[in-house]
Parts: C-alpha cells; sequence; structure tokens
C-alpha cells in the first residue's frame, strides 16, 4: 500500500536518485531537490572526440542484484557492459617494477610483490586469536596482526589508497571493512572464514566484493544517474538547492531550497538527506548541534584526478590489466593509475590509450598547498617512467575534488550509533548518502533500498 505523505530527497547522486526511483517506481509521492544543474554527484563523465573521461568513478562492482534489476527497468542492457578479461589482472608498484597482485595458490608462491617471509608468515593466520574492538581498531593493526607488515605495506595499504584514497593507520577495520572484520568475528579468522562464508553468501545471493563482477556503461558511468532522473522526470529538480529545514509543529518538515533567484518551501512528511555529511551540517544546524558536530566531523580528502592519453605505440608497459596500485612506502606522487581504455570499450579510438591517476587522498592530503601544474608534472613523469612510455600525451584531462571520499576513522561507530539515535528522535528525517553503510557505488545502490523501505515503514 502506497501513502499520499510526500517524501522529499535532498540530493541526486546515486544515493538520492536510487532511494527515489524505487518509491516513485511504487507509487510514492517523492519529489528530489539537486543543487546543481546535472544529477550524479560525484558521478560524472565527459567525453568528446571519441574519448571519455570517467571523472569521479570508473566502475561499480555488482554486489547486489538490484543493479541488474535497474538495468532492466532502465533498458540499460544496450549500455550496460562489464570489464574485459583483462580487468581481474591488478598490479602494484614495488621497487620500480609492476607485479601482478597473484590470484592463485601457484602464482602466489612464484611472486616476487612478497618476500619468502611475508608468504610464509600467512601460514600463521589461522592460529591468530580474536582481537578485541574492531570499531577502535585500526585496518593496519589488524591486518599487521594477523598477515604481517610486509602484506600490509604491500597489498593492504594500496587497497585502501584505491578504495577510499585513505590510509589504513586511520580507518576502522569494523566501520570501513566490516565484512572483513566479520571473517574474524565470525568464523576466528580470514583464510577460514573466506572459505566458509563462501557457502552462507550462495544462500542469500549477495556477492562478495572479491567474487562480484566490475562494471560500466558504454557511455560512462553517468549513464546510470542520467537514466534514472529521466523516469522520475518531473519528480526530481535541479539547480534546486536546499538551504534550510525546519520543523513545523505537526509533525512535519518546512524544507526551503533556491530556484534561480526565488525561494520555494515545499512541506514534507519525510525528509531524505543523500548530501554529504559536511553539507548535511549546514542543512540541520538550526535542528540539533550535537548531529552537527559529528556530520563535521567526517574527513574527507581532496583527490585530484587526472586523465591521460597516449598514442598506443609509445607505451612500453603490456596492457593487460586493469591498471597499478602505489604502495605508500614507494614514495610516488600518485595513489595509482587505471587502464581505462584496456577495461572498458569507448574510452578511446583503438589506435591510443587512456588512462585516470588518482592523486592525493589522506595519504598527501598536502598537495593542495602546491602549485597544481608542478603536481601534475610530477605525477605525469612518474607514471610515464613506471609504464615505459617514451612520448607525450596527446591529450590530458583533470577533475578536482576538494571533499572526494568520507574517510570512517577509528572510532567511527561513535557518528554511526549518533545516527542511528537521531532518526529514533526524529522520526521523520532519515540520514543517507555514502558516510552511512559503505563508499562504493555497489554500497550506495544497496544500503539505497534498505533507505527506501525504512521510509515506507514511517509513513
Ligand atoms: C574521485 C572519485 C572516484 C571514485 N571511484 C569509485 C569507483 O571507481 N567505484 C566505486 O564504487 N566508487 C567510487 N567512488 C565513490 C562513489 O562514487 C561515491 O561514494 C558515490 O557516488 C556517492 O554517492 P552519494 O549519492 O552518496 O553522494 P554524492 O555523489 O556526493 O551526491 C550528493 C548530491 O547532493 C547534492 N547536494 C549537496 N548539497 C545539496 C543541497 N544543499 N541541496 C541539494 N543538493 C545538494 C550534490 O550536488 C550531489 O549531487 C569514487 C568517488 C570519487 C570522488
Amino acid at each position: 500500500m502506497t501513502s499520499d505523505k510526500k517524501i522529499v530527497v535532498i540530493g541526486a547522486g546515486i544515493s538520492g536518485l536510487t532511494t527515489a526511483y524505487l518509491l516513485f517506481k511504487e507509487g510514492y509521492d517523492v519529489i528530489a531537490l539537486e543543487q546543481n544543474d546535472k544529477v550524479g554527484g560525484s558521478i560524472e563523465t565527459v567525453s568528446a572526440e571519441g574519448f571519455l573521461f570517467d571523472r569521479g568513478p570508473n566502475s561499480g562492482l555488482e554486489t547486489t542484484p538490484l543493479i541488474q534489476q535497474l538495468v532492466k527497468d532502465l533498458n540499460l542492457e544496450d549500455q550496460f557492459v562489464y570489464a574485459n578479461r583483462e580487468g581481474n589482472k591488478r598490479y602494484i608498484l614495488r621497487d620500480e617494477h609492476l607485479h601482478a597482485l597473484p590470484m592463485s595458490p601457484p602464482a602466489f608462491f612464484k611472486t616476487k610483490l612478497f618476500s619468502n617471509k611475508a608468504k610464509l608468515r600467512l601460514f600463521a593466520e589461522p592460529f591468530i586469536g580474536r582481537s578485541k574492538d574492531g570499531y577502535y581498531q585500526s585496518i593496519a593493526e589488524f591486518v599487521n596482526r594477523r598477515l604481517g607488515k610486509e602484506f600490509l605495506d604491500y597489498a593492504i595499504n594500496p587497497f585502501v589508497a584505491g578504495v577510499y584514497a585513505g590510509r589504513p593507520e586511520e580507518l576502522s577495520v569494523k566501520s570501513a571493512f566490516p565484512k572483513l572484520y566479520a571473517l574474524e568475528e565470525d568464523y576466528g579468522g580470514l583464510i577460514i572464514g573466506s572459505i566458509r562464508s563462501i557457502r552462507k553468501r550462495k544462500k542469500s545471493k549477495e556477492v562478495s566484493k572479491q567474487s562480484a563482477k566490475m562494471f560500466s556503461f558504454k557511455d560512462g558511468m553517468k549513464i546510470l544517474p542520467e537514466s534514472m532522473a529521466e523516469k522520475l522526470g518531473s519528480r526530481i529538480s535541479t539547480n534546486a538547492e536546499v538551504t534550510s529545514i525546519r520543523k513545523t509543529g505537526d509533525g512535519s518538515f518546512g524544507v526551503t531550497y533556491r530556484d534561480g533567484k526565488q525561494n520555494i518551501t515545499l512541506l514534507a512528511d519525510v525528509i531524505l538527506s543523500t548530501v554529504p555529511a559536511y553539507k548535511a551540517a549546514e542543512l540541520f544546524s538550526q535542528l540539533d548541534d550535537d548531529l552537527v558536530k559529528h556530520l563535521n566531523q567526517i574527513y574527507y580528502p581532496p583527490v585530484l584526478v587526472l586523465y591521460l592519453v597516449y598514442e598506443k605505440n609509445v607505451v612500453g608497459q603490456p596492457l593487460d590489466g586493469f591498471g597499478f596500485l602505489i604502495p605508500e612506502k614507494e614514495q610516488k606522487s600518485f595513489l595509482g593509475a587505471i587502464w581505462s581504455s584496456v577495461i572498458f570499450p569507448n574510452r578511446s579510438d583503438d589506435t591510443k590509450a587512456a588512462f585516470t591517476l588518482f592523486i592525493g587522498g589522506s595519504r598527501d592530503a598536502g598537495f593542495v598547498d602546491d602549485v597544481e601544474q608542478l603536481v601534475i608534472d610530477r605525477a605525469r613523469r612518474e607514471f610515464e617512467i613506471i609504464m615505459k612510455i617514451s612520448a607525450e600525451p596527446v591529450l590530458t584531462a583533470k577533475r578536482f575534488w576538494p571533499k572526494a571520499i568520507p574517510q570512517y576513522n577509528l572510532g567511527y561507530v561513535e557518528h554511526e550509533n549518533f545516527f542511528d539515535h537521531f532518526e529514533k528522535d526524529n522520526k521523520g528525517i532519515v540520514l543517507s548518502g555514502n558516510y552511512r553503510g559503505g563508499i562504493s557505488i555497489g554500497d550506495c545502490i544497496k544500503n539505497s533500498e534498505l533507505v527506501a523501505q525504512k521510509i515506507k515503514n514511517l509513513l
């Protein structure tokens, strides 16, 4: 049964759009307000003259069946693409060489990415007991204890940079990697847990991030948000920046937004905020000081995304993988690079190779104090040496994200608990977005389904 009560969704990134779309599809009275002149939030694609640059996420992982359901609903079957087989091969830089991340036991024993000592150390993992409190334990402490320092430095450190643009010393293992922590908590270890949890997941139809397939769209990631916005039609307004939220006294809310020069106030029975935490802090400033404090404490490091295109024949490194990540110990001025044109079609014409580099994150947030062109030149030079590139790029583009990705740092559980309590005490306000329930596109989509259910329960 639907309801005639009004739901106002603030923000039309993937979180806001997916929830709005799911509710709209079931006949709920939903309106989405987006401050920008386009939808998608962090998802941005630009393309011209045969090149395609995804300025935010380059791909998603198909961790929930809802993704296929959306693709079908939105008639995106022709647009949807899985990464090429090459996408499974990932490299890590060590001692100026790219080493393929081993994906099988024989490859693991052969690789030069880890020393023999580090390899032997893994055998101790099943015998290491459980730890105490994952919320206050960093991913670095967790991995160091279970798998050893070298595995932390050359597998987890670059992986964490690739996912969160973060540092393992700062991220809470239980908040940032809940499934990893659960392997220890539920099964007593990572190796035994990985084996046993496969059986459990098969029953629930959920797919782990390790085995989920990577996907995108022929015309870039923006296709997904744009298609949802098209279905929402007049139910979504762009250029509509929400400036304040107040309680009306009868259990509903007044949501004021700027539409060009005029202010418009909508009455809402439920407000769903999907804006970044620091933006939500502004919106709820008149409602709850403690909420504002929690939201403002969430750290978003800066990231510069650099897009470089070269003639294919000047690239000496074989292009047979997803790209590479750089451990902090290697002291380079960027975090890693995706070989965009190798994994997805349409990213450049066949004679060119397109790459996406990531600079900054928590590891190197100070880069913003340097002259941007110097930062770009430095990363480019290092990249060209690693990739054995012998000529200048034919095309360069960039996108600076001053506050890129929320860091689920140590003690993040206090924010998570506070948000739960806040929603209980303020019936009708729901807080969502990538600072709750995971930062990946897959997690945001999965979470949107739970949020839509939470809203239905409120009405
Ligand atoms: C550079 C980069 C690379 C990434 N790479 C990947 C990747 O490869 N794979 C992956 O899975 N994830 C990746 N991510 C993470 C993922 O893209 C994001 O976590 C996800 O897109 C966030 O979606 P969201 O809807 O929660 O928030 P957002 O995308 O931030 O959307 C929030 C929306 O709210 C709007 N808004 C803000 N204030 C107001 C207001 N006052 N009124 C109205 N609207 C407002 C904003 O304009 C925005 O559109 C990446 C992120 C970045 C930044």
